[in-house]
């Protein structure tokens, strides 16, 4: 791992070389783990990375974390911090701040009163967010990054297979009885953590972000379930939408536009499409079918380290997309108040074409439980 994290510190620095920041400071948020394995408190005390344009880095870490840090010596070291020091000068030191520092990039996540505090040292300093730098480098996966995202999207699956299957009730229960019960087999199946379990049934099913609740599910009702967690640290999410009972003819014909729209979605995503493409291939033909105010949100979202990351999929990103993009293809179809549903997968790009992470079913599945 040390030698792929000194990797990524190159690619950074020669980022920041190519945009003009001088230094980049890191501290709450993926990108921290990303480069050096330790992920920070969210506290009051502060640690952050400062990384320079060249030579290694270094991490300002309050001493009574420190112990948890492993230091990688081609990437950081470790500069730990007593109370009674005043963090934000040590960081201002080594940044070189109020001095020759004049552009700086700083965690999209770092907590305003840090940001302030420093910005204080050096008022005259332009700043933007790291993900101008670290988002586009994170959002391509590396062979060992690939396989904790396929080893993750395998264990969702094998919850999705549980749904699809009838061995997890539905008729009598609560959403958030469903939704309690998905997130146990997400880590009976090894997740260390679950993210969301969205349980959306009859109406709620229209609501693509639903908060499972008491609503007790009925028979011949669709129900719409995304899930996820973290596993190794890379995440997975997976939607599959299921009656429980006959759908109705007009549920049947809007189920069929939807699984068409996601297989065209996939099928688009080959290297050198544009995300935006990736958009309009499944909307296109949602849209055709008549359905085009219903499919109220973009496409998909790129994941990794976090949920929800770079690459998005969506109407004017013009990113192409590049061997190892890893993001989620969920088109859905709300009809207010009426009913709804999703189909979600996580795809790689690769150069022999997109790459499906989720094999569970499409088909239309009614499971009377
Ligand atoms: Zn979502
Ligand atoms: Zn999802
Ligand atoms: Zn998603």
């Amino acid at each position: 791992m040390s030698s792929a994290r000194a990797g990524r510190l190159n690619r950074v620095q020669s980022r920041m070389e190519e945009l003009g920041v001088d230094v980049l400071l890191l501290s709450l948020g993926a990108d921290l783990p990303w480069l050096t394995g330790y992920e920070a408190m969210p506290l009051e005390r502060l640690t952050m990375l400062v990384v320079p344009r060249g030579g290694t880095a270094t991490l300002v870490v309050p001493r009574l974390e420190a112990p948890r840090v492993d230091e990688d010596a081609d990437v950081f070291r470790v500069r730990p911090w007593s109370e009674g020091d005043d963090p934000v000068q040590i960081v201002a030191a080594l940044a070189g701040l109020g001095g020759a520092a004049e552009e700086v990039a700083v965690s999209d996540r770092t907590w305003a009163a840090f940001v302030l505090a420093l910005q204080a040292t050096m008022p005259a300093a332009y700043w933007r967010p790291s993900s101008q730098i670290t988002g586009p480098l994170r959002a391509v996966k590396d062979e060992e990054e690939i396989d904790a995202l396929a080893a993750a999207s395998a264990a969702a699956d094998r919850v999705a297979a549980q749904l699809l299957g009838g061995l997890i009730p539905l008729i009598g229960r609560t959403e958030r009885e469903v939704s309690q019960d998905i997130g146990r087999r997400l880590i009976a199946e090894g997740h260390q953590k679950v993210n969301f379990a969205i349980v959306g049934s009859g109406p709620n099913s229209a609501s693509p972000h639903h908060e499972p609740g008491g609503r007790r599910i009925e028979a011949g009702e669709p129900v719409v379930c995304d899930f996820g967690g973290t596993m190794d640290g890379y995440c997975s999410d997976i939607t599959r939408t299921v009656w429980t009972g006959e759908p109705t003819v007009e549920q049947r014909k809007m189920y069929m536009v939807l699984q068409e729209a996601q297989m065209e979605g996939v099928a688009s995503a080959e290297v050198g499409v544009t995300c935006e493409a990736v958009d309009g291939a499944a909307r296109r033909v949602i849209a055709d079918a008549g359905y085009g105010d219903a499919f109220i949100h973009r496409t998909g979202h790129g994941i990794g380290l976090e949920e929800h990351e770079d690459p998005y999929i969506v109407e004017g990103n013009l990113v192409p997309l590049e061997p190892g993009h890893a993001f989620s293809v969920e088109p859905g179809i709300y009809l207010a108040g009426r009913f709804g549903a999703r189909i979600e997968d996580i795809v790689i790009a690769s150069s022999d074409g997109p790459v499906a992470l989720n094999d569970v079913s499409h088909d239309l599945t009614v499971v009377e439980v």
